[in-house]
C-alpha cells in the first residue's frame, strides 16, 4: 500500500495524524506527509484517514 499527500491541497486540519499518526505527521510548513512504507497493520487507519480527509488530499493505492 502507498499513500501520497497533494500538499497543494492539504489543508493542515492534522486529521489524518490524530487518525494514523503512524503513517502521518505534520512536515515544517503546515502539511501532511506519509512515511512510504507503511505496515500492513496500519493500513486500515491509512484508508480510513484517506476517506476522512475533508479536502480529499490523501490518494491511496493499494
Ligand atoms: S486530513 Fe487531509 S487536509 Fe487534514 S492534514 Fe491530513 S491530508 Fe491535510
Amino acid at each position: 500500500m502507498r499513500a501520497v499527500v497533494d500538499k497543494d491541497t492539504c489543508i493542515g486540519c492534522e486529521l489524518c495524524v490524530s487518525i494514523c499518526p503512524g503513517v502521518f505527521s505534520m512536515d515544517g510548513e503546515g502539511k501532511s506527509d506519509a512515511t512510504t512504507d507503511i505496515p500492513a497493520e496500519m493500513e486500515d487507519d491509512t484508508r480510513e484517514a484517506g476517506e476522512q480527509c475533508p479536502v480529499d488530499a490523501i490518494h491511496v493505492t493499494e
